[in-house]
């Protein structure tokens, strides 16, 4: 749109300067161009009641084609789809365009994607075809087609269901509250989030939560507690923050950080996963252990708990860029090798000091630093005793300023 605006102004100048001020001369706007996501008049969104009765504040439009996606409109049967039906919250407007990034790298041989509807300018009735798509959350994606022709597929067996079911995957990634699949195509996910529904059998329907906020349990301990990671925005974000808010059951002013971290808005190009407690068995005996008495952060080699197990599921599926594990009780920031710097970074923003100091062997650092190259993690131990509100605060900022910069 402000690109839209500004050749447009160009074209005015330009016609003034040969003496036609003929708008009508402005030159098409190529379609790589116009989905370029600085073209799109980006601003903070606000979703109002529920898909189903709602309403869109400040709403941004997606682009009426890319270099790698299309837009379809359901009623005329063509694309592009009309402007109107391309509203949607900033955020899932992103991630829409995100998606389509990510399937274009990879699947770069793939037809374009298409994209349906979202939502009316200021949300409400959307009218025939739609209950929901009231207030920006909602957006319809077509399967891509064996033969490659840009329109919805109206069989099954035209769908390329590898394809299919990468971007159902792609989307719960996302951190779709919802996904809704035909009952005639076997696309599976988390139960709860991915759901049959009829008349999906050609595109599938994400739904976003309006916090963008989502709980899920990764695995469970040795006594059968639930370990929970709650994601901040799209997981599939290019920076990816992780921080564990306790491992040692008996050092957790860690969790003070975390739950505080929770609570911010999600951030743009970013996300931010949490664990408040890894070992909620040691948590509840207040023990270094687990249930077993096993030093969690000597097992990250064996991988002999479950405790340990639920969390390299976690890292490998998520692939933070940034990790930081919470200890205590010594008062300072440890970095070694590779995470160093980021380390260093993360003790300036938080006034503790530094310490290099190498990694322990089977500890959860020594872990990623060694596997995930290009990636950070480092541990930061908080002083004995709670934490005091303002120091959550500080590092919690800490934590914020970290997962936007890396
Ligand atoms: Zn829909
Ligand atoms: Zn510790």
């Amino acid at each position: 749109m402000r690109f839209a605006a500004s050749l447009l102004t160009l074209a005015v100048f330009a016609g003034v300067a040969t003496g036609y001020a003929n708008v009508r001369r402005a030159p098409r706007v190529p379609a790589a161009v116009s989905a370029d996501p600085a073209s799109v008049a980006w601003r903070r969104s606000r979703s109002l009641g529920v898909p189903w009765g709602g309403r869109l504040v400040n709403g941004v439009r997606l682009p009426l084609a890319g270099e790698r996606y299309f837009t379809w409109d359901p009623v005329r049967r063509r694309s592009p789809n009309r402007p109107a039906r391309l509203w949607g919250n900033d955020r899932v407007v992103r991630i829409v365009l995100r998606v389509v990034r990510d399937y274009d790298r990879q699947f770069p041989d793939a037809p374009r994607l298409g994209i349906g509807d979202l939502s009316r300018r200021y949300g409400g009735a959307f009218g025939p075809k739609h209950v929901s798509h009231q207030n920006g959350l909602d957006v319809d994606v077509y399967y891509p087609r064996l033969d490659r022709r840009e329109r919805p597929p109206r069989r099954v067996d035209q769908i390329d269901r590898r394809l299919a079911q990468w971007l159902v995957d792609r989307f719960v990634q996302a951190g779709a509250s919802q996904v809704f699949v035909g009952p005639n195509l076997d696309l599976t996910g988390p139960r709860r989030v991915v759901e049959k529904l009829w008349n999906h059998d050609n595109h599938l329907h994400a739904r976003f939560p309006r916090t963008f906020r989502v709980t899920r349990v990764i695995g469970r301990s040795t006594r059968s507690r639930a370990i929970r990671a709650t994601t901040l925005g799209d997981a599939g974000a290019p920076r990816r923050l992780l921080a564990i808010g306790c491992i040692h059951g008996d050092e957790c002013a860690g969790t003070a950080v975390t739950r505080m971290l929770v609570r911010r808005a999600p951030l743009r190009s970013s996300s931010i996963t949490v664990v408040h407690h890894l070992n909620p068995d040691g948590f509840i005996r207040r023990s270094r252990g687990n249930a077993r008495g096993v030093d969690l952060n000597r097992d990250f080699g064996a991988f002999s708990q479950p405790e340990t197990r639920a969390v390299r599921r976690l890292v490998r599926r998520l692939r933070p860029t940034v990790t930081v594990w919470f200890h205590q009780p010594h008062g300072h920031v440890r970095g070694w090798g590779p995470s160093a710097a980021a380390a260093r970074r993360y003790a300036r923003l938080s006034g503790l000091p530094f310490r290099g100091l190498p990694w322990i062997e089977g500890g959860a650092p020594a872990w990623q630093n060694r596997g995930f190259a290009g990636t950070a993690s480092y541990v930061v131990e908080l002083p004995p005793g709670r934490l005091a509100p303002a120091d959550a605060e500080r590092h919690a900022r800490a934590l914020v300023a970290i997962a936007r910069s890396r």
